[in-house]
């Protein structure tokens, strides 16, 4: 069974990483990626706050070696659902099973005067070029703002308001400083009511404004001032912007999406063509865009496609996934959320500690172990 795989992010790295783990050189895997490395998203949020440098937190795919995979650096210019084959710079592949896991792409150029007058720190160039612009600012208004629904990890934008009062505390500058942050959800993690409070109580005690059910709209370069979608307006003098998602242009031109995401089967990631199933952000299963989640759809694929190996039984996708979330003053707190179709999404919080900042590192250094065999410390 010739199997491929596009994208390594979390959910091509765990799909390959559990189907070589069990049929070692059985297996016929190809994975197609154009970047040369993976980058956690948190550690973006780690670099653009100088926790570390941009060097330490990039994992290449030349240190992936995985009996029965092989990874191709490449970008996917077109996929031919019907046909399972897809067109790369590195030439055509052909394949029995295809998974598309290709995430969510962002568009900074669809919010008119983000790119001249704010910054995005979800890219990782963006994340990693906002620690500069940082390290240069004097203290002043500074917006946090999401510019469009979804979005990955919807506790980031908070944690970045946190981390950014931590950070300007440390430079003296916080006294010289505003942090407002624009949501468009009602509160910051709806899904959990107790993480919700806490955060809602950290930014009161730290004065960090909260704006919910809000959208930025525009940036105005010369007035710097953030257009609202309810037609008000915040002046800045940073303004730090979560960009609008989209699924990547070689997706859409697929012809596999509807409202602009790839549709899945909720309990098995099956598309609506034989043998192509998509997981992850690219999709529109219904979960947050997190990599916990792209990671447990992994699971479930690789337990199909193991199955068909005759290696255990199929499952299915259950809507799980455990977030952590930056507090600030080096402590971290724990959501374990399930969003399951057709039911109200339920959570479990754990209060802020230090003790969670070390369960947060092994998250990642876990996950690094797992998919590329070497060891790494995140904190
Ligand atoms: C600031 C920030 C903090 C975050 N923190 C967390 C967190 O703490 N926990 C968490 O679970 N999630 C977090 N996330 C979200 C997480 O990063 C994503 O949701 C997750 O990576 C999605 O996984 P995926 O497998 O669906 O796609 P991705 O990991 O995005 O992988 C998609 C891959 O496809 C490749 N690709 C795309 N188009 C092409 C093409 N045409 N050709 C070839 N390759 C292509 C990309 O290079 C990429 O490697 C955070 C995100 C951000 C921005």
């Amino acid at each position: 069974m010739r199997i491929l795989v596009l994208g390594a992010g979390f959910g091509g790295l765990e799909l390959t990483t559990r189907l070589s783990d069990v049929l070692g050189d059985d297996a016929d895997i190809v994975l197609i990626d154009k970047a040369d490395g993976f980058v956690f998203g948190f550690s973006k949020l780690d670099v653009m706050f100088g926790r570390t440098v941009p060097e330490a937190v990039r994992h290449p795919y030349r240190d992936l070696v995985k009996p029965g995979v092989r990874f191709v650096q490449s970008t996917i210019r077109s996929i031919d659902p019907a046909a399972r084959r897809v067109e790369t710079d590195a030439g055509a592949f052909e394949s029995d099973v295809l998974v598309v896991a290709l995430g969510a792409d962002l568009d900074p150029a669809a919010t008119p005067g983000l790119v001249e007058a704010g910054r995005e720190f979800y890219t990782v160039d963006g994340g990693f070029a906002a620690r500069d612009v940082l390290a240069s600012f004097g203290g002043g208004r500074v917006v946090i703002g999401v510019t469009s629904t979804p979005f990955k990890c919807p506790p980031a934008p908070s944690e970045t308001a946190l981390m950014l009062h931590d950070y300007l505390v440390q430079r003296g500058l916080r006294d010289a400083s505003e942090i407002s942050l624009v949501m468009p959800l009602g509160a910051p993690i709806p899904p959990s009511p107790a993480a919700s409070e806490w955060l809602l109580a950290a930014f009161a005690e730290r004065g960090i404004g909260w704006h919910p059910e809000k959208l930025v709209r525009s940036l105005d370069p010369e007035r710097r001032v953030a257009v609202l979608a309810d037609g008000g307006e915040m002046p800045f003098d940073l303004f730090l912007g979560v960009p609008v998602h989209r699924v990547p242009a070689v997706v859409a031109e697929s012809g596999m999406c509807v409202d602009g995401w790839i549709p899945v089967d909720p309990l098995t990631l099956e598309t609506a063509y034989p043998d192509v199933y998509a997981i992850g952000d690219v999709t529109s299963v219904g979960t947050p865009k997190a990599g916990v989640f792209s990671e447990r759809q992994a699971s479930v694929v690789a337990d199909a496609l193991l199955g068909r190996h005759g290696r255990g039984a199929a499952s299915t996708y259950d809507g799980k996934g455990i977030c952590y979330i930056e507090f600030g003053h080096d402590r971290v707190a724990r959501v374990e959320v399930t969003f399951r179709s057709g039911e109200r999404p339920n959570g479990q919080f754990d209060e802020p500690s230090d003790l969670l900042l070390a369960d947060k590192a092994e998250f990642g250094t876990s996950r690094i172990r797992r998919w590329f065999g070497r060891d790494w410390t995140a904190y």
